[in-house]
């Protein structure tokens, strides 16, 4: 007897059933007839049992949850989560302007990023953002100086950088000195009080975010330690902050991570808070992977399956510019078949794309048995997919459809070719 095969990451709504997988109560061969491959799928089910988790995480504290937008931004997951009361956690004007899209709140939004534009800046704040979350000095001054020009006072938080280290991918962590991140915080103070000098700026809050797939709870709490001393010592000094925002970062199973639940996380952090009594201060939370990845995959298929002296390659019809995590942080994410054979003719293969780099794969090394025109599923692609496709090599983004019980419902359309350059033009020829 065979053991029982581990739950696929995205269970119990991202399964195999008779043979086919399934997302919810759809099969993905139809959608691929109806839809065509590449084609990111995900499961709302999923999408609201992470939100909820996150909702249900701490009874009775305020937490006010931001989703991180830049982690799947099509409208109709923006739309999904503010019904369910989230608000935002932008990076740029275009977020802003999907999340208004998608009717989320602008006051209900905040806006993180290293390089706001002063026409970024001008934005969020016609728009009415609950705060800017800022980086450097030089973006107070400047915000101030804009402020003004409108008239307005900008609510402000400080993004502190806690030097501490998450332990995740170096490209994803975002908490250390040597980061590009949030203002050190040994100068943390001085730029508190040096707001006080600047006329149009409120402060709101204290902000940090040390890094994105934290699969422990430790690096939280050592970035919690560094900003409650920070609180005490910067409300010494006359300044009260109205909440804590604590950024986001929970990393998910792509293989057999045990990131800490929502509510494991919560309750050491509070643990921790309320020993510095500050457990009734308002908290923010900005998650992103956490909420949407295992809610997605990316549906592709075989187009070729060839041997080099050494390797066997399976190329499939989707690439790096579609799912760039493999390429960018070598990631690993589970690549299964979508009907899987006997495994007679199983091989190792890479799973490949067809763009002209060879860093374009989406996995190495990966035991399938495989025919040309068969589909594959690569698991966990619901954040950080589709948000950073790209046309490289003119290939046109792949189409999303958002799952629903047994109702498919498409939520971008695949790119058309010659919407790829539509905006380019041709000088007159000499
Ligand atoms: C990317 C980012 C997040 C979300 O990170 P996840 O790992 O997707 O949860 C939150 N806050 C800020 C400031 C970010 O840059």
């Amino acid at each position: 007897m065979t053991a029982p095969l581990p739950p696929l990451p995205g269970a119990p709504w991202i399964a195999h059933q008779d043979g086919e997988l399934m997302v919810e109560q759809v099969a993905l061969p139809r959608l691929a007839e109806t839809f065509g491959t590449p084609l990111y799928v995900y499961s709302r089910a999923a999408i609201e049992a992470a939100a909820r988790a996150w909702s249900d995480a701490a009874p009775g504290r305020a937490v006010s949850l931001r989703y991180a937008v830049k982690a799947n931004s099509n409208l109709a997951v923006l739309r999904l989560l503010a019904d369910l009361g989230w608000g935002f956690d932008i990076v740029s004007a275009g977020e802003l302007a999907r999340v208004r899209a998608a009717g989320g709140d602008a006051a209900r939004t905040v806006f993180s990023g290293v390089g706001k534009t002063d026409a970024e800046i001008a934005a969020a704040l016609r728009a009415g953002v609950q705060c800017l979350n800022v980086e450097s000095e030089s973006e107070l001054r400047r915000i101030d100086r804009i402020a003004g020009e409108l008239g307005q006072r900008a609510p402000v938080s400080l993004r502190i950088n806690p030097d501490v280290d998450a332990r995740t991918h170096p490209y994803i962590s975002t908490g250390l000195r040597s980061n590009k991140f949030g203002i050190p915080q040994a100068r943390a103070r001085q730029a508190y009080t040096d707001c006080a000098q600047l006329p149009n700026l409120q402060v709101v809050g204290i902000a940090c975010h040390i890094g994105s797939q934290i699969t422990e709870t430790e690096p939280y709490l050592d970035a919690l330690d560094r900003v409650v001393d920070l609180v005490r010592d910067i409300e010494r000094h006359g300044v009260t902050l109205q909440h804590i925002d604590l950024g986001g970062g929970l990393g998910i199973r792509y293989a057999q991570e045990t990131p800490p639940r929502p509510d494991e996380l919560l309750g050491a952090l509070y643990a921790r808070l309320d020993a510095a009594g500050l457990g009734h201060r308002p908290l923010l939370l900005e998650p992103g992977r956490s909420v949407v990845g295992n809610a997605g995959l990316l549906l592709t298929s075989v187009v070729t399956l060839k041997s080099s002296l050494e390797r066997h390659f399976a190329v499939v019809d989707s690439a790096m510019n579609d799912l760039m995590r493999p390429a960018l942080y070598e990631a690993w994410q589970d690549i299964v078949a979508v009907r899987p054979r006997d495994g007679a003719q199983r091989r190792r293969y890479d799973v490949v794309g067809a763009v002209c780099e060879s860093g374009d794969w989406l996995g190495r090394d990966r035991a399938l048995d495989l025919r040309e025109g068969d589909l594959l599923a690569v698991l966990s692609a619901g954040a950080y997919g589709m948000a950073m496709a790209s046309n490289y090599n003119t290939r046109p983004r792949a189409a999303e459809v958002l799952v629903d019980g047994a109702q498919a419902h498409l939520i971008r359309d695949r790119e058309d070719v010659s919407a790829l350059f539509a905006g380019e033009h041709l000088p007159p020829r000499r």
